[in-house]
């Protein structure tokens, strides 16, 4: 006996109406299953039930007469059941209405089916206003995916005090703002979110930079000595001096506002300005302590201030930057997890690959020792797959590192599983980014090849044939295009603008960039336009990636044959680099919402003086 899709009657479900994610699931059964024709034989009941623990984990049992869900906790019925509505053909590709998708001829055999997670915590991060605006449909892709935890984070950071100010309409508006709209989000619509989150079994988290907006600029002139010294000179500029019994004082108050304001999260995060070097003190007192003590100092305060105010919530100690190595000083509060963001990393290679030194010794490194030091707390990691900023406007499909990375980090002792989605640009068709996050965090065993096929076939149809092989190329060009190999990042650049040093390794960078834009072409070509919605829209995707591939391969070549003296060459690179930002922005002005713009802007204009600076050096600026 096999059943299929159109054999569960979602009329017929028997469930416990008084747990709400209990009675979610059985509503998400029915909006599932009702959409669908029954057979001739249709009735098989399903039952849902919660075995009262805290597990995500969960058995379906399928039988002649009916499925039962079983969950270990409210939240695994709700995966159990999610699980269920997979086996007979529905699958989520996108956030919203269209990215609920059903291919018909799957059939689920009798049997008992048990599944549960790799990490307990799995959590979407959303890390800018244009996606907080999608946030019920984004939030509702996760769940659906079975990620528990939704944080979100503000790129670039929010205001906590605009005087009243409301958001600028206008794209222009926005970019000339320049900040995030994150507070005003949820003064608006924390309560919705809160129990958007608990009708599903998931944990909020919630912030970002924030610490030093806790401690006013305008109180330097009063108080210079709550800021940090550089260079033997009180300093007005990032961070504080946490040696500063005022500044620790302010800090204690203005944290006490914050966790007030923004209540209900489990996870608070308030770091430090998000700069390499330069932002913490060098005072007397605070001389001997590296970025990372000083940083927990002051995260221990706050978590000391949360405590008191949401006993059971946390705040993170974020390492990242000049802070991802271990404190060796002070030792984490009780109620303080840890935060890896291994930003710099090579996403060409596994986080702990042997031959990747970069990744193994200088990431992976710092993350075991911070697990030793965070030891018996929660630690996270806060990784980087659907970030479009890094990644500058591309969307690479992390197809064959993700297992691997996901596998290293749960041996790592890593509890929380997390993926920063932020974008200068919306996703336009099925996010594969995201979506196989969600499996891979669900499963450390998750088969690329399988799931990439199976993905396919849901949200491209009769397409997915070619949208497999352009899959498969993508994947190519992205791992030639991402590899850093052995250069050397030049300070406040980021990772893609790549550098001249060693010398030779930025020759062996443009040509490999060569070769990534040719497989990328043939993606494309192998893709097509589309057949369906999914299928066009991706192939619009494809064309804003295939502007940001050839733009960045033009101008790493531009560099290289600058500075060989192969004028005619870099002339003709740079013209083509030029050329494809306006691609870029022009598909920008035509495919986003306003809210896109406090990133978008900044974006292009530092690529445009990437691409000016590049353009000098080989004697080719315009005049
Ligand atoms: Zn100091």
């Amino acid at each position: 006996m096999v059943l299929r899709a159109g054999d569960l009657n979602p009329q017929v479900l028997r469930f416990d109406r008084a747990d709400p994610v209990i009675a979610h699931a059985a509503n998400e059964l029915r909006l599932h299953l009702g959409g669908i024709v029954q057979t001739g034989n249709a009735g098989a009941e399903i039952t849902l039930e919660s075995r009262g623990g805290n597990g995500d984990g969960f058995t379906v049992t399928v039988a002649t007469t009916g499925v039962s869900i079983v969950g270990e906790g409210s939240r695994g019925a709700l995966n159990g059941a999610y699980w269920l509505l997979e086996a007979v053909g529905f699958l989520w590709v996108r956030p919203g209405e269209t990215g609920a998708v059903f291919a018909p001829g799957k059939v689920l055999g009798e049997g008992s089916y048990s599944d549960s997670p790799s990490f307990p915590t799995r959590t979407l991060i959303l890390g800018n206003d244009a996606l907080h605006d999608e946030w019920p449909d984004w939030l509702e892709f996760a769940s659906r995916n079975r990620l528990n935890s939704v944080f979100f984070h503000d790129t670039p950071p929010s205001v906590l005090d605009r005087g009243g100010a409301s958001r600028p309409a206008t794209a222009e508006g926005i970019a000339e703002d320049g900040k995030g709209w994150m507070f005003e989000r949820w003064d608006r619509d924390g309560t919705a979110i809160l129990k958007a989150a608990a009708d599903r079994g998931m944990m909020v988290q919630f912030g970002g930079h924030h610490l030093p907006a806790l401690v006013l600029r305008a109180h330097f002139e009063q108080h210079p000595d709550w800021f940090p010294e550089r260079d033997g000179r009180r300093d007005g500029r990032y961070n504080l001096c946490t040696s500063s019994s005022g500044a620790m004082t302010e800090l204690r108050a203005r944290a006490r506002d914050f966790f007030r304001r923004f209540r209900g999260a489990s996870t608070y995060h308030l770091w430090a300005d998000d700069i390499l070097g330069g932002g913490w003190c060098s005072c007397r007192d605070c001389a001997e302590l590296s970025p990372s003590d000083q940083a927990l100092q002051a995260t221990n305060v706050l978590a000391e201030e949360l405590a008191t105010i949401q006993p059971g919530s946390k705040v993170a100690h974020l390492a990242y930057h000049d802070t991802i190595t271990a404190p060796a000083v002070f030792s984490p509060g009780t109620n303080v997890s840890a935060l890896y963001a291994p930003r710099n990393r090579n996403y060409a290679y596994p986080i702990n690959d042997p031959r990747c030194p970069r990744n193994r010794e200088d990431h992976f490194g710092d993350l075991l020792q911070l697990a030793e030091t965070f030891r018996g707390r929660d630690l996270a990691a806060f990784e980087y797959y659907s970030d479009a900023i890094l990644f500058k406007w591309m969307a690479p499909p992390n197809l064959g590192i993700l297992p691997f990375d996901a596998s290293a980090y749960r041996q790592a002792g890593v509890t929380d599983f997390g993926n920063l989605a932020v974008t200068p640009r919306p996703w336009i068709g099925p996010t594969w980014h995201a979506w196989w996050f969600a499996r891979c965090a669900w499963s450390t065993d998750a088969d690329g090849q399988t799931s990439l096929r199976q993905f396919c076939e849901a949200a491209f149809g009769e397409d997915s044939g070619n949208a497999l092989q352009a899959f498969r190329s993508l994947e190519e060009a992205y791992l030639k295009l991402l590899d850093l190999g052995e250069l050397q990042r030049i300070p406040r650049h980021d990772v893609l603008d790549f550098s001249d040093s060693p010398r030779d390794g930025l020759a062996r960078k443009a040509h490999e960039l060569g070769e990534a834009r040719d497989i990328f072409r043939g993606a494309i070509e192998a893709f097509g336009t589309g057949k369906d919605a999914l299928g066009r829209a991706f192939a619009s995707e494809l064309s804003v990636q295939s502007a940001a591939v050839e733009h960045l391969s033009a101008r790493i070549r531009a560099w290289d044959a600058g500075l060989d003296g192969r004028a005619r060459e870099a002339g003709s690179e740079i013209v083509e680099a030029r050329n494809q930002l306006d691609v870029i922005g022009r598909w920008a002005a035509e495919h986003s919402p306003a809210a896109y713009a406090n990133l978008s802007r900044g974006m292009l204009r530092a690529a445009r003086w990437h691409t000016e600076q590049i353009a000098r050096t080989a004697g080719l600026a315009d005049a």
